[in-house]
């Protein structure tokens, strides 16, 4: 059975200007929550190493952008694995305040998010992320 066309692409791709505005976020605490979990998902364990270091995702719990307008603190972010983050920002994933780790996705999780002395989860962030998302699923 043939599988779909693949699609012809271009050779040459074309180039348009636009002006763009985006949210200017501090690369400080990002590396601070980043570092603080030695770059490893606080979901699942994982440490992305790699020959310059390693690699993880700073995951703004209550988004920065409107309607949202979360904090660019570190109280609102997660160290995450690109997978988690994705998981995370679809909903897919949420976090009770007793750091209980559920996957609207079935399969298995962590069962406590990982947090270290240096960086708390501020609950409130989560609780509206909880909210967010239930509210954008279960509408
Ligand atoms: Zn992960």
């Amino acid at each position: 059975m043939p599988g779909p066309r693949q699609p012809e692409g271009q050779q040459a791709r074309a180039r348009t200007s636009a002006t763009i505005q985006r949210i200017v976020r501090s690369t400080a605490v990002a590396d601070f929550v980043k570092r603080a979990h030695d770059y490893t998902c606080q979901v699942c364990d994982i440490r992305l190493a790699n020959p310059t270091g390693a690699y993880a995702e700073a995951a703004h719990i209550q988004p920065l952008g409107r309607p949202h307008a979360g904090p660019d603190i570190a109280a609102n972010i997660l160290c995450l694995c690109p997978n988690h983050h994705v998981l995370f920002d679809l909903g897919m994933l949420t976090i009770e305040d007793d750091l209980t780790v559920t996957s609207r996705a079935g399969g298995s999780h962590r069962a406590r998010l990982r947090e270290v002395a240096s960086h708390q989860v501020g609950r409130e962030y989560l609780v509206y992320h909880r909210t967010h998302h239930s509210a954008a699923y279960f509408a």
